[in-house]
């Protein structure tokens, strides 16, 4: 049976990339070991046995906690129904959604009318439904030493990468070169400022009008949602 380990679920807007505004599911899977010290969901890096609880738990907690739960795809479906959710876009992230075999849940939820994205840091092989819209974000020479994937960059629709200085504009160049001389189609390319500095956006800005790249920026939190 295919079971996923959640963090949480819950409804908002995406509020990055090429989907900015779409009404989302958003279902947290738990795990990481790539180790990104700015990260903002650490809560999520570990999956420790003893911190398995029963859903609803999960879902009535306001908090991050790193408490999750076991669903198959089936049970989510019927977790969106119970809590009356209406947005028919999918976003599974995390953590580092691509630990875990996404093809049966991408699967299930497309059967079901669902579109459905995947928020990947690019370390793992994304297994998933050929459907699946696929958004990268290459994290380079991170403490969990993992490299991002070739395979990876290669199925992404979107490569979406946080940048504070241009070091980190340097490190997407270098991640790029993997896709030179490959035949599939180019994917968009984001950058998207750290923290929304002031500094950060401004090279953010020039970089993107120099080399016709988009920018992204984090707009659910301006809007103070999740
Ligand atoms: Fe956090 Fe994502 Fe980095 Fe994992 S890959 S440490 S979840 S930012």
């Amino acid at each position: 049976m295919n079971t996923y380990k959640i963090n949480e679920v819950f409804e908002s807007l995406q509020g990055e990339g090429a989907h900015t505004g779409v009404p989302s599911i958003f279902i947290r899977l738990q795990g990481c070991p790539v180790g990104c010290p700015w990260c903002d969901t650490k809560h999520t890096w570990a999956v420790n046995e003893d911190l398995k609880v029963d859903v609803t738990d999960v879902m009535a907690q306001n908090e991050d906690t790193e408490q999750w739960f076991a669903h198959t795809p089936e049970q989510l479906l019927a977790l969106f129904k119970t809590h009356g959710y209406t947005a028919n876009n999918i976003i599974l992230t995390g953590g580092e959604p691509c630990m875990y075999d996404l093809t049966a849940l991408s699967t299930v939820l497309l059967e079901n009318g669902y579109s459905v994205q995947v928020e990947t840091s690019g370390t793992y092989e994304i297994l998933t439904h050929k459907d699946t819209w696929i958004t990268v974000s290459p994290k380079v020479n991170m403490p969990g030493k993992r490299d991002v994937l070739k395979s990876a960059l290669l199925r992404a629709n979107e490569i979406k990468h946080p940048v504070a200085m241009q070091k980190h504009i340097e490190e997407l160049d270098e991640v790029l070169l993997l896709l030179e001389g490959t035949e599939t189609p180019k994917p968009l390319i984001y950058l998207q400022p750290i923290s929304m500095q002031k500094r950060a956006t401004e090279l953010c800005i020039k970089t993107c009008i120099a080399r016709n790249w988009r920018l992204s920026l984090q707009t659910h939190k301006f809007l103070g949602i999740e």
